[in-house]
């Protein structure tokens, strides 16, 4: 049996297909002789990487996702031999790397110990130093300099400049740090507006486009010299050719909305070019949640929309809390058929070249959904606004608006849930440094937020007051004599008064430290007893008292406040009132942590 398989074998095939002067194997067989999973990371389909060999040349391969099926149903096994139907050549630091994109398990060869002695493929020098497939071509030609092709004698393929740099299209998907030369044709979906930075350590410009093709999508970006050059090349909706050397690495996954691992940051030497050919690359894809079930939608995930245009608010400004910059916003009010009605807001110059008219219909790619208002949508800086888009959902809506859809009147998701809504408010997260750096409070109107915070001194020489007995009273009384507690309120004279805590607790986060203050049910919660007990015990057992205060220190507490301005003659000042404590419950915070951590992608 084996001696048979080895006959069939493509002895050779594999060092032709990291030497073009070879001529190349079609589906190439070989035997595998090593599978083995690359580590598991979070949030990444399970990868596999395989060794094949040819007799003559063994290879490192990695398995592309789709062909993972093929390890974890059993069928490719270390022994076994394979057809390679679609693979790609990859040189890491001199190291050959095969991508196999497609195979077949030649099962009637059935498994065999290793054939042969085979050696890893050698770096020849020569093919090495190949130039890098030159970018050259008769039309548009931006961000290299041209390079002379350098002629060796003889084996210079014939094929034209053009014909040699997009012989292979490489599908978007199968960008990895793994492959190092590559030509991707693509649809830019969106292109952001140039963005500065200065900080201490550096400062610069940089703009990120969202390139799409049949496979999937990923975002690129080019910071200074790069956004210089490449910033007016883009179009959104246009189609390029993208040539490397770009870099590629692991998605930063809090600045983008696209789902792939790796994103590209364009080099110096990086090619972009329009294609002549637009027609073969898909147009933005959608997947529209409808107005009606984004009830269903958590805050903070990212959708699209499709809707009907039934209102275009006027432009407005509002200057952001943290950034204190200007913003220019409009709001518009979407409807579809599910009967329900939206606000979306469109930002900055989305806003300010607003021009579609009421009845359009909209797509929307990357909208942010959040709970003001019961249900409400902003738009992205890397989403994307299509007027009247030629997709199927539009055309049926237009049919539907036409023919009934203008005359109905639609619900707001606002008119659902407004308990929703308000509670929302109450749970805008701050750490100390924000509430600060965002003056929480300090405008007019009250600001709710919560902060995780660990309580870590409580102000002891003012912690309650002798309160009024009657039902719903709570006003502060004076003892006139012993055993007679005056309330001016409610015109009543009581024989004790009921202590009721007025306390003030620093606490702390990683950020800072901030003063609290805390009312009756809060303290309880904080010191375990009421106040009462707590006189009492003052009265009585003074060192007890003091432990229950020790015993207070240090714990962390869900913090709900409300920050307002208040005024001690001429000072103005912000006093932050919690309105309730919660335990930190370390199962639900352990979870919120870990989606953190993951969104910066540590691992
Ligand atoms: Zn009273």
């Amino acid at each position: 049996m084996a001696l048979d398989a080895a006959s069939q074998v493509s002895v050779g095939a594999l060092s032709a297909i990291f030497d073009e002067r070879n001529p190349q194997v079609q589906e190439p067989i070989v035997q595998c002789v090593q599978i083995k999973p690359l580590p598991p990371q979070p949030n990444h389909p399970e990868r596999y990487r395989a060794v094949f060999s040819d007799i003559t040349n063994y290879v490192q391969t990695m398995l592309a996702t789709q062909a993972n099926h093929f390890v974890t149903s059993g069928m490719l096994k270390k022994g076994c031999f394979v057809r390679l139907k679609s693979f790609q050549a990859n040189s890491v630091k001199g190291k050959k790397i095969l991508i196999i994109l497609d195979l077949e398990v030649l099962q009637e060869l059935g498994e065999a110990e290793k054939i042969g002695e085979p050696k890893p493929l050698e770096n020849k020098s020569d093919v090495e130093e190949k130039p890098q497939p030159t970018t050259i071509s008769s039309n548009g030609f931006y961000g290299s300099k041209i390079q002379p092709q350098r002629v060796e004698s003889g084996v210079q393929p014939t094929r034209s400049p053009l014909a040699s740099t997009h012989a292979t299209i490489y599908p978007i998907e199968y960008i990895s740090p793994f492959s190092n030369k590559w030509t991707i044709k693509a649809r830019c979906t969106s292109k952001s507006t140039i963005k500065t930075w200065h900080n201490r350590n550096s400062e610069g410009r940089l703009f990120s486009v969202n390139l799409l093709d049949d496979s999937g999508e990923i975002r690129a970006t080019g910071f200074n010299e790069q956004c210089d050059m490449l910033y007016d090349v883009f179009q959104e909706g246009g189609v390029y050719y993208i040539s490397t050397p770009c870099r590629v690495q692991i998605a930063k996954k809090q600045f983008t909305n696209l789902n792939n691992d790796y994103e590209i940051t364009f080099e110096r030497g990086t090619v972009v070019e329009k294609a002549e050919d637009q027609s073969d690359v898909p147009q933005v894809r959608f997947n529209f949640t409808t107005v009606g079930d984004l009830q269903s939608v958590e805050k903070d995930t990212t959708i699209d929309v499709v809707g009907v245009l039934k209102e275009v608010g006027e432009i407005s400004q509002i200057v952001s809390k943290s950034t204190n910059k200007p913003y220019d916003k409009r709001e518009l009010t979407l409807v579809d058929s599910s009967g329900f009605s939206v606000r979306l807001t469109v930002w900055g110059t989305t806003a300010l070249n607003f021009s579609a008219t009421p009845e359009s219909v909209i797509a929307f790619k990357g909208v942010k959904v959040s709970d003001f208002g019961g249900r409400s949508l902003s738009l992205l800086s890397s989403g994307s606004m299509t007027i009247d888009p030629d997709i199927e959902e539009a055309h049926r809506l237009k049919g539907w608006y036409d023919a009934q859809g203008r005359h109905e009147t639609f619900s707001s998701h606002a008119s659902m849930s407004s308990a929703s809504s308000s509670a929302g408010k109450l749970d805008r997260f701050k750490t100390v440094a924000q509430i600060r750096e965002e003056q929480l409070g300090m405008s007019d109107e009250a600001a709710y937020f919560s902060c995780r915070a660990t309580v870590i001194y409580i102000k002891q020489d003012t912690i309650c007051y002798p309160a009024c007995l009657s039902q719903g009273c709570n006003k502060k009384v004076t003892e006139l004599d012993p055993g007679q507690w005056r309330c001016e309120s409610c015109d009543k004279t009581h024989l004790r008064p009921e202590y009721r805590y007025i306390m003030l607790i620093n606490v702390s986060d990683h950020t800072g430290q901030l003063w609290l203050s805390c009312f009756d049910e809060v303290g309880r919660q904080l010191l375990g007893i009421s106040a009462d007990e707590l006189m009492d015990m003052r009265q009585s057992e003074s060192n007890l008292a003091g432990e229950v205060f020790q015993e207070a220190n240090c714990r962390t507490w869900n913090f709900r406040c409300r920050a307002k301005l208040d005024h001690y003659g001429d000072q103005p000042r912000i006093r932050y009132q919690v309105s309730s404590a919660k335990a930190i419950n370390y199962s639900e915070e352990a979870s919120r942590l870990m989606n953190l951590i993951q969104s910066y992608n540590l691992s």
